[in-house]
């Protein structure tokens, strides 16, 4: 296979299972996703950060329901426009260039990640598409 055309497209194609909106503490949201997300469903911040969150040490992530799915898991996720920051960058995510480890363990609980490509071309693909996200001004 020729690695060297491998796009983030080819090690990753969500398969929609939902699983990533599964599970207590993996959405931690910042202070910019709580004032989007507050605004997007009409609340205001503190009873947004009450409601809908629960901490994780210091910091919030956003809260399970009774089923064990993120609140906002309704077959689909229901604030996708402002859904938080981790939620968009999946799976390209920094902590990915600091240890490449870190994909192999994401794509344990997503199966749309794949793990036969050599370490280097994922780390180029996650920082192709981080970039993209946030382009340099
Ligand atoms: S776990 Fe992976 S494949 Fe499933 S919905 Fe989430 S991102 Fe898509
Ligand atoms: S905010 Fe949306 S994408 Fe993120 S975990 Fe919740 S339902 Fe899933």
């Amino acid at each position: 296979m020729q690695y060297s055309n491998i796009t983030p497209a080819d090690i990753f194609n969500c398969q929609k299972c939902g699983d990533c909106c599964r599970g207590y503490g993996g959405t931690f949201v910042t202070k910019e996703d709580i004032k989007n997300i507050a605004r997007y469903i009409h609340a205001d911040l503190q009873s947004f950060v009450t409601e809908y969150c629960q901490m994780s040490g210091s910091r919030p992530v956003l809260a399970q329901g009774q089923n064990g799915y993120c609140v906002f898991w309704d077959g689909v996720c229901t604030i996708h426009p402002v859904k938080p920051r981790m939620c968009s960058c999946w799976p390209f995510i920094d902590s990915v260039l600091v240890d490449v480890e870190n994909w192999h363990i994401m794509a344990a609980s997503c199966p749309g990640i794949r793990t036969d490509i050599p370490a280097d071309i994922i780390k180029a693909c996650v920082q192709e598409e981080l970039d993209n996200m946030h382009p340099k001004s």
